[in-house]
């Protein structure tokens, strides 16, 4: 691990958002010497049970931190992906998950509940003598004269802190963003994701636990794989129109019950077994190619580049802007405009490649008629290896 030669700067690095991406970041730059203070809205850091692919991209780095070793015993890996038709309940394709993907790119495939890898973060920012945590604190504003003052509201009330730089890691609705780009709100995609979980006992018996699966169908396209335990994360993804923002716990919701009447008993009985859905509507925005302001103040994860989660990388995105960001401020700790400018330039392309990918994939993932039927063909004469080949780019590099 890389490690700062000169003295940290005076004032510490500021980081709003305490998410997986602010806390690997705050890591891995006390890691390499500088003082962190990150600002967290939440009062408490936890969040309800969904499911998260971890791919190899992303657990190298976080192997590297130490994190990897804080999950054993709290993670899945899946033996394989297999791609399903949902409409005739086949086997499309079937992908190497386990040995050989570990081989191929250097780190395995691996699975977590959300809040594991979060408390696992947590434990390891807590332990960090250079870092300090300020949760209950929402962002209020910053101005970026001779680095920057940071406001924020504890409480009900308003305090300030300075710091040498911002780093916004707030997520999709980023305020930071919003201070830094004022380019909008993002997009709402027209794509909901109902996610529930249960019993591995109760997965139709011609499905295995040990594999990952991905359904295929017109306007419907599903995931599910098995966390720690015994427990299958599932997440289905339909169109819808018209955005509601309730995200509470909900029976089976109508529109997958319309949707699942028209596919196979596979699918359908699949989609019928969790008692409780969450539905959470997607936002996202469109690579954004701009320059950002020559300022002590960047972004990271979801508030720089939110994507859709059809490519499972939002989180391993995050994760690796964590690790850049961290060289360039170690080669330029007393110039962090200019570190963060390096940073931006070092990881633009590759993020803007992965937004667009996970949005393509969501349009292909829906097909119906001729295209469906052509997108299958290719699919079953590619097979496990090849397909492979095609997302080395994502998770070897
Ligand atoms: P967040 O995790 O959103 O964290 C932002 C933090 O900032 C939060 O703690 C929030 O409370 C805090 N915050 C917000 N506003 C303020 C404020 N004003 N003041 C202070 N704090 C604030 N990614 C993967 O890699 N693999 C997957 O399998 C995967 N599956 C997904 C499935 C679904 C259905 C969805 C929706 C997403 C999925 N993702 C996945 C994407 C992943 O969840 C996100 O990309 C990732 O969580 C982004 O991390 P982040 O730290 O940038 O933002």
């Amino acid at each position: 691990m890389a490690k700062l030669d000169a003295t940290p700067h005076a004032d510490p690095l500021l980081i709003a958002g305490g998410g997986i991406g602010g806390l690997t970041a705050a890591l891995k730059l006390a890691e390499a010497g500088f003082h962190i203070h990150v600002f967290e809205q939440a009062d408490m850091l936890t969040e309800s049970g969904a499911g998260l692919q971890l791919s190899p991209n992303a657990l190298r780095i976080l192997r590297e931190m130490g994190i990897l070793e804080k999950l054993r015993g709290k993670t899945g890996r899946s033996n394989s992906l297999r791609v399903m038709s949902g409409v005739d309940g086949k086997q499309l394709t079937e992908m190497p998950l386990g040995d050989i993907a570990q081989k191929r790119w250097g780190a395995p495939y691996l699975v977590a509940h959300r809040a594991d890898l979060q408390q696992a973060l947590l434990e390891a920012c807590e332990a960090s003598d250079n870092i300090m945590l300020h949760l209950g604190c929402r962002t209020l504003d910053y101005s970026a004269e001779h680095g920057v003052q940071f406001r924020y509201e504890q409480n009900g009330a308003q305090k300030e802190q300075k710091g040498c730089a911002l780093i916004g890691a707030d997520g999709v609705h980023s305020r930071i963003r919003a201070l830094l780009l004022n380019d909008g709100d993002p997009l709402f995609s027209g794509y909901v994701a109902y996610r529930a979980q249960f019993n591995a006992r109760d997965l139709p018996r011609m499905l295995s636990a040990d594999s990952t699966y991905l359904w295929l169908a017109p306007n419907l396209h599903a995931v599910h794989y098995k966390l720690r335990g015994d427990m299958i994360n599932l997440v289905a993804i339909v169109r819808e129109d018209s955005l509601q923002k309730n995200q509470d716990e909900m029976a089976m919701p109508e529109i997958l019950q319309d949707a699942s009447r028209n596919y196979t008993g596979t699918l359908r009985t699949l989609l019928n077994i969790p008692q409780n859905w969450t539905r959470w509507p997607l936002f996202h925005r469109l690579p954004d190619t701009k320059t950002w302001p020559h300022l002590p103040v960047t972004l990271l994860g979801d508030a720089a580049h939110p994507m859709l989660p059809f490519l499972a990388q939002g989180a391993a995105q995050a994760v690796e802007d964590a690790d850049v960001l961290t060289n360039c401020l170690i080669n330029e700790p007393q110039y962090p405009d200019d570190a963060f400018e390096n940073y931006r330039a070092r990881r633009m392309k590759r993020v803007t490649k992965i937004q667009k990918a996970a949005a393509e994939n969501g349009k292909v993932f829906h097909y119906s008629g001729l295209r469906a039927f052509a997108r299958n063909n290719v699919l079953k004469m590619i097979g496990g290896r090849r397909m492979m080949a095609l997302y080395d780019w994502v998770y070897g590099a």
